[in-house]
């Protein structure tokens, strides 16, 4: 999938687990890109070249780190550096990732180190219904289920602040 479909659902399974928090959603979308990091036209593989060349030799394209027990590491790592919430946040958007890259023909390693890759495959990473009808629906989704009734809240503890 395209990073910002990731980075999308990323936010959206943060704030499932989370609510609207802007630390922990951030750690969300960070968590959501992490998996491409082996791939160097990632968002973050374009940006960092280097991580990708050391991701990609060590572990392979779609390799360990679209795994669940990369997505376990990193929640356990992260939770213990710096707290269960942004460990559990963050491990909450990788998941995410991974859901997204099952729907993909390629599909995941999602039990690795078996080599079984795990695909239900609907959507061709880029192809026109992940551009105009899967991102959309996603955004649109974000936007009416999470984005909306945190905005309204505040309007109306304003206005109430206000009256
Ligand atoms: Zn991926």
């Amino acid at each position: 999938m395209m990073w910002r479909s990731h980075l999308v659902m990323g936010l959206g399974a943060g704030y499932l687990v989370s609510g609207f928090d802007p630390v922990l959603l951030a750690a969300a979308g960070l968590g959501s890109l992490l998996p491409d990091l082996d791939h160097p036209n990632s968002w973050i593989g374009s940006r960092i070249p280097i991580l990708p060349t050391i991701a990609r030799g060590v572990l392979g394209h779609r390799g360990a780190l679209h795994s669940l027990a990369a997505t376990l590491a990193l929640g356990g790592i992260i939770g213990l550096l710096w707290g269960r919430e942004i460990g559990l946040a963050m491990a909450a958007g990788y998941l995410a990732h991974l859901a997204g890259d099952m729907l993909t023909l390629s599909g995941v390693p999602l039990l690795w180190p078996l080599p079984v890759m795990v695909r239900i495959p609907l959507v061709k990473t880029g192809g026109l219904l992940e551009r105009f009808v899967v991102f959309p629906a996603l955004t649109l989704g974000l936007v009416y289920w999470a984005v909306l009734p945190e905005v309204s809240g505040y309007v109306g503890r304003v206005m109430a602040w206000l009256t």
